[in-house]
């Protein structure tokens, strides 16, 4: 295929996202993954042959139910929500996306405390608001006086709180989920990927606060990223209005029923997610005693440290744990305020051992 010419479709794509970095992510197949915040440990058998049952007695050659009514009903019981105010998608992803589609546009902005998850701001460059970005504190803590101010100053349509927050790991505590949504008048859009793992779950605030979204997502703490599921709750009228920048149909029914049974079981994957969280905190306390790093204290089954010395850069520890010990984990140091920072997420006992062996031999000889 010819370039030529190429210019005359391409001048139709706007400016805006021409301008753009596309959200990228580099294939590789390592022997022990702790790169994506995925869980090291696939659904029980009996669960996935249970779901197996279901769909080998659904007609393939029918569209999904109009309305996703059984994985609607499944959300609406696991969190005291109406099913009214839900909203289900192909991951939460699409639900983000949703969500800017219908508050944001030029001259609208848009609050982002940062680091944090791209796809809130590269959603809002391509509705073509503004980003009104907010940095963490040098502990990479949520600066919420600088998150308050920002928003009453631009008169923001939306503040984005991603906790517990990918890259760091820092959580809101209530009183500060509070205190933002009470001191502007913006919608706080609750991104709550993480929460299964820490850090305060702002389901009961939604009652009486028809301002809050809270988003969950089923690719974390349970086990599904390979099947793209998420949701989101909030007051009926504004699901409503989020409804309508969803595409019909969106939702397939392996990943529906699939959702909705996990949902019902997810009594089955918590041991699994109690490990994960112990072993993030195994990892953070064992890796603070590694003379050269810096750890920072993580509520989500991941964790980011610093390389502090100069025996040996971020860069190098990363390639020799993917070279010599075939560990894949992400380089972070691209971000705002992690210069020099890598993030881990917990894997398997196991997995996190091998980490951790491979990062003190690494860090010993690189200081000799
Ligand atoms: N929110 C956050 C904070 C995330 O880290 C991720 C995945 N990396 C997502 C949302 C998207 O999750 P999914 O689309 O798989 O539900």
């Amino acid at each position: 295929m010819t370039m030529d010419g190429v210019d005359a479709a391409l001048r139709w794509v706007k400016p805006s996202v021409r301008g753009m970095g596309a959200y990228t992510l580099k294939p590789t197949e390592p022997r022990i993954k702790l790169n994506q915040n995925e869980s090291p440990y696939d659904l029980p058998a009996e669960l996935k042959a249970h779901i197996h049952a279901i769909l080998a007695d659904r007609p393939w050659n029918r569209y999904p139910p109009f309305v996703a009514s059984n994985f609607i009903a499944a959300v609406s019981e696991a969190t005291g929500w109406p099913e009214e105010g839900v909203l289900v998608a192909n991951g939460s992803n699409e639900l983000i996306q949703a969500v800017l589609a219908v508050t944001v546009g030029p001259g609208v902005s848009v609050v982002i405390p940062e680091p944090t998850f791209t796809l809130y701001r590269l959603m809002t460059d391509v509705n073509g608001g503004t980003t009104v970005s907010v940095a963490l504190t040098d502990e990479l803590a949520f600066d919420v006086d600088a998150i308050i101010r920002a928003a009453q100053e631009t008169d923001a349509a939306v503040v984005v709180l991603c906790t517990p927050n990918n890259p760091t790991g820092a959580a809101l505590s209530e009183s500060e989920i509070r205190r933002i949504h009470d001191e502007t008048d913006a919608l706080i859009l609750l991104d709550q990927a993480y929460v299964e793992f820490g850090g305060y779950d702002g389901i009961p605030l939604l009652a009486d606060r028809p301002r809050l979204v809270v988003l969950r997502t089923f690719s974390k703490a349970m086990a599904m990223a390979g099947l793209r599921a998420g949701y989101m709750l909030a007051h009926p009228a504004l699901a409503a209005e989020v409804h309508k920048a969803k595409l019909p149909y969106n939702i397939n029914f392996f990943s529906e029923v699939a959702a909705a049974e996990v949902l019902r079981a997810r009594h089955l994957l918590a041991p699994m997610v109690a490990q994960i969280a112990a072993e993030r905190d195994r990892m953070v306390r064992e890796l603070a005693l590694v003379p050269g790093l810096r750890v920072y204290p993580s509520e989500a089954n991941f964790l980011v440290f610093r390389v502090e010395t100069d025996a040996i850069t971020h860069t190098a520890l990363f390639d020799r744990l993917l070279a010599d010990y075939g560990i894949l984990i992400r380089d972070v140091s691209k971000y705002p305020l992690l210069e020099r920072c890598l993030r881990v997420n917990a894997g398997t006992p196991e997995e996190n051992g091998a980490f951790l062996d491979a990062v003190r031999t690494l860090m010993t000889e690189a200081e000799r």
